[in-house]
């Protein structure tokens, strides 16, 4: 509809998802549309977040595509690896490691998803074997996927790791050259219409006023809480690490394309790659540490690297009641934070902008986009959520209290039917609104040791020979063409290599 199209939009916040929301913005509203960014004066480019290096999932790169961002330029200046996917050491019961990769993960026989097989064949090698991602990341190894279908180069995909305060700075020279407008002052009240909406923002001096607005402002949660007291469901129940030891630190000279997270006594740690450096950290939970002992345990695992000044920092798991409380939308962390064990937060701020985008509303007409945005976001967040606690779920007989504490979990319905069938039948129970998909699942509950009590009916019409066959050409084939992949570090040095001469050095 056209009726009272949305004339203005204001962004609070200075953060990624503030950026991005400007930049999908300008693109998809109908002009004439104001798009402008507060940002606070007094902290920007301090917000501790953005001493982090994030890690992307790989539909960033369709974002991208959209706001016009160019790789290589992306690349070099947020220090950009590539990313195919994640390491995770120490995880499930048999404390095995596993490898989560972006692309295809084995490929369905008959149209029977590839883990029934696995299964059957018994002894073909880990599943990480079926996947080139997997295969390449941990060689070191990278290429861009092949567009010709038969390739088995065309089963990779990708996202990145890079220097989150590069990208912020980044994502702001792009929308400002694109004319989104930046207003940096502090706003000192937020001023209700008689119908509870927002009517404008009060600055030092200024008045910025809105049909719609976007709370990008992080935890604080500005608009979305603190003016329109929404209410927040916590999830520390489920997912209780509440602590974040975050460092930078000397990189391997050849890195591999992937991230590894390494469970550890109180939680985990990562590890990501950038040019020039590598962002480490640990993940855990004050009820079973304190910082300081965080700090001495990262610390003993750095064998001689040079740790940078560590910083900390607090969250608590959890999201808005309503992500869309009347012309507000929370984009980020405003709207929630998921523990950063999938890297999924940057892929909600897509996520959320791609929902509103398609929902995006006209001033006499909300309502029904509002409520069908808080359905879809809800139902996106509690899927990420138990994908996430599943790790530690399945973790709980390492030993320690921290682990051990999710023996008692309360699991949701949907995750608790989900585990039930696999265990059964071996069959995902996928949800509308899930981010990962059936592989991801199977992966995550095989690699964690959980073993369907039956097999397949359709998987066992297949001849055992032919399935053992197709399996052992598969692997061949992906650990052939992993061969040939060259290392990711001369597709950088050739490709996108940036300069590091400004870079924070790792003592920083
Ligand atoms: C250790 C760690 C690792 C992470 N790893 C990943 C990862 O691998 N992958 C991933 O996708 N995500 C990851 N995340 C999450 C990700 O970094 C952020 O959550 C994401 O960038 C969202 O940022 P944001 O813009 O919503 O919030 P923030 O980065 O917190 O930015 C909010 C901004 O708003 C400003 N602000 C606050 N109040 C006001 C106000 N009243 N007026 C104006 N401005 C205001 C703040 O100063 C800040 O600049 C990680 C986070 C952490 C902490």
């Amino acid at each position: 509809m056209t009726d009272n199209p949305i004339r203005r939009v204001v962004i609070l916040g200075n953060g990624v998802a503030a950026w991005l929301a400007a930049l999908v913005l300008s693109k998809i509203v109908p002009r004439p549309c104001l798009v402008s960014v507060v940002d606070e004066p007094r902290n920007a480019g301090t917000n501790p977040l953005w001493e982090v290096g994030d890690s992307s999932l790989a539909p960033i790169r369709s974002l991208h595509r959209l706001i016009g961002i160019d790789e290589r330029d992306f690349m070099r200046s947020t220090h950009a690896t590539f990313k195919l996917g994640t390491e995770y050491v120490g995880w499930g019961n048999s404390g095995d490691s596993f490898f989560q990769p972006f692309g295809i993960l084995g490929a369905p026989l008959e149209g029977i998803p590839f883990h029934h097989h696995w299964l059957r064949a018994q002894s073909r090698g880990d599943l990480s074997q079926y996947s080139l991602c997997a295969v390449a990341a941990r060689r070191g190894r990278f290429t861009h996927p092949s567009e010709d279908l038969r390739s088995v180069l065309s089963t990779l995909d990708y996202g990145y790791h890079f220097d989150a305060e590069l990208y912020r700075d980044f994502l702001r020279t792009r929308a400002e050259e694109q004319g989104v407008v930046r207003v940096s002052a502090d706003v000192t009240s937020v001023q209700l219409r008689a119908d509870g909406f927002i009517e404008a923002l009060l600055l030092d001096g200024a008045r910025q006023e809105a049909d719609l607005f976007i709370d990008a402002s992080g935890a604080d949660a500005t608009l979305i809480e603190g003016a329109l007291a929404t209410g927040f469901e916590d999830w520390s129940g489920l997912l209780p690490c509440d602590r974040i030891l975050a460092i930078h630190c000397a990189s391997a000279a050849e890195p591999k394309p992937m991230t590894v997270c390494t469970a550890r006594e109180n939680g985990w740690e990562w590890h990501a790659p950038l040019q020039g450096l590598a962002s480490r950290g640990y993940i855990y939970c004050s009820r079973y540490s304190t910082d300081e002992q965080a700090y001495s345990d990262l610390e003993a695992r750095l064998e001689g690297e040079t740790g940078g000044d560590p910083l900390y920092l607090r969250y608590v798991n959890g999201r808005r009641a309503k992500a869309w409380n009347r012309n507000c939308i929370a984009i980020g962390s405003a709207a929630g934070f998921i523990d950063p064990l999938a890297a999924t937060q940057l892929h909600l701020i897509q996520s959320g902008l791609a929902k509103l985008a398609r929902l995006f509303p006209t001033r006499n007409q909300m309502t029904r986009e509002s409520e069908e945005y808080n359905r879809l976001v809800a139902e996106e967040y509690e899927h990420l959520r138990d994908f996430v606690a599943t790790h530690y779920y399945l973790s709980a007989d390492r030993s320690g209290a921290f682990w051990q504490s999710f023996e008692r979990a309360a699991l949701s319905s949907s995750l608790n039917h989900k585990l039930r069938v696999f265990k059964s039948r071996g069959r995902v129970v996928l949800y509308d609104g899930e981010t990962f998909d059936e592989s991801n699942w199977a992966n995550v509950l095989l690699s964690a040791g959980v073993k369907p009590a039956h097999a397949d009916a359709l998987a066992q019409t297949l001849p055992i020979e032919q399935v053992q066959r197709q399996l052992d050409r598969m692997r061949a084939a992906i650990a052939q063409a992993a061969e040939t992949m060259p290392p990711q570090a001369k597709i950088i040095q050739q490709y996108c290599a940036a300069n590091l001469s400004s870079q924070k050095s790792a003592g920083r």
